[in-house]
């Protein structure tokens, strides 16, 4: 009986070795980006990062330094990393109105979005973990005047095998409000059998693609699948209204990592078909500070609350944008393609 069972744990024990081995093979394995050397060989990816420098124009030098870098924005935690600067302390950030129907909350490394509607809140991400969700977003939310019992829908803006950092608490806050989980099909593939026993997924309720849309109440959210950094990385469009003006915003849940054809077609896709036409006016991630300083962005809007929306450029200057993001991605596309030859 006592060697059955031993057998049966050494059995459990050697799968999720098998597992884990597999995940962070995976992981290692992945190339998302080219190195700066092979990004300043390619003769080709140069050209087409000095001919975006000259249309994006001044005003957006320092998007520009980061989207035709050659690893495109990264989260602000790796980028100072790599440039040997100091991490940023973590803490909480004050729970700030972004705009009308939508707010932040959350730490600095990463945070949630809550969009309000007329039936009930929209949750976008859920931190790392249940302690997380029930100590930092439940209290955050609270403090801003949202009461998380009216959380009727959770998107997860991707997910990865082995890794909780945007989904770890959504089967918490499920289990708690009934909320219903949407994430990109291939990351619920990706990222169930994946789950460990004592920090488990979300019930898998919606599966999304390219196309699909989720409506509650007065707003409709649509998405397009963004592949690259995760295979079921979502591209999400939100109807934003800023001081009563309706606009749109997306948050790029694969921060415009583009390791290959196939994932630089849907970028190209979601800028050229659907940002460029639907006049999309701003870019978000639930991980601050990877498109532009998100943090200050949002410490202007709470201390001038009536003045401009800094996360909102102008219209020409937004679609002069999108045209950077999908030539820079060209560019490491083809860098990446030029290594290998
Ligand atoms: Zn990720």
């Amino acid at each position: 009986m006592f060697k059955k069972f031993t057998t049966r744990i050494v059995l459990a024990v050697s799968m999720i070795l098998i597992l884990q081995t597999s995940a962070s093979a995976q992981r290692v394995r992945r190339v998302l980006f080219p190195t700066p050397e092979q990004f300043i060989a390619s003769a080709e990816a140069q050209r087409i990062i000095e001919d975006a420098s000259a249309f994006v124009g001044n005003d957006l030098q320092r998007e520009y330094s980061m989207v035709c870098s050659s690893t495109g924005p990264e989260r602000a935690a790796l980028a100072r990393q790599r440039a040997g600067l100091p991490p940023i302390e973590n803490y909480t950030v004050e729970p700030t109105q972004v705009f009308d129907n939508m707010w932040y909350i959350g730490p600095t490394s990463q945070g949630a979005f809550v969009i309000t509607t007329n039936e009930g809140l929209i949750l976008i991400d859920t931190l790392n973990s249940t302690e997380e969700a029930r100590d930092i977003l439940i209290p955050s939310m609270q403090k801003a005047g949202l009461d998380p019992t009216q959380i009727k829908y959770i998107v997860l803006s991707h997910g990865h095998p082995g890794q909780t950092d945007h989904t770890g608490g959504a089967n918490y806050l499920q289990s708690l409000y009934g909320a219903k989980v949407a994430m990109g099909k291939p990351d619920w593939d990706a990222t169930l059998p994946f789950q460990s026993p004592d920090r488990p997924l979300a019930n898998r309720d919606i599966d999304i693609i390219t196309g699909s849309t989720l409506t509650l109440g007065d707003t409709t959210l649509s998405f397009a699948l963004e592949p690259g950094h995760s295979p079921g990385s979502l591209a999400m469009f939100i109807p934003v209204v800023w001081r009563g003006e309706p606009t749109m915003v997306m948050l790029l849940a694969g921060a415009m990592q583009t390791p290959d054809r196939e994932a630089y077609d849907a970028l190209e896709h979601i800028m050229n078909d659907i940002a460029k036409p639907r006049n999309v006016r701003g870019v978000l991630n639930t991980h601050a500070g990877i498109f532009q300083d998100t943090l200050e962005d949002m410490e202007v809007i709470r201390n001038n609350p009536d003045g401009p929306n800094p996360l909102l450029y102008g219209q020409d200057q937004a679609q002069r944008y999108w045209s950077m993001i999908v030539e820079c991605a060209r560019a490491r596309v083809i860098a990446l393609e030029d290594a290998t030859d």
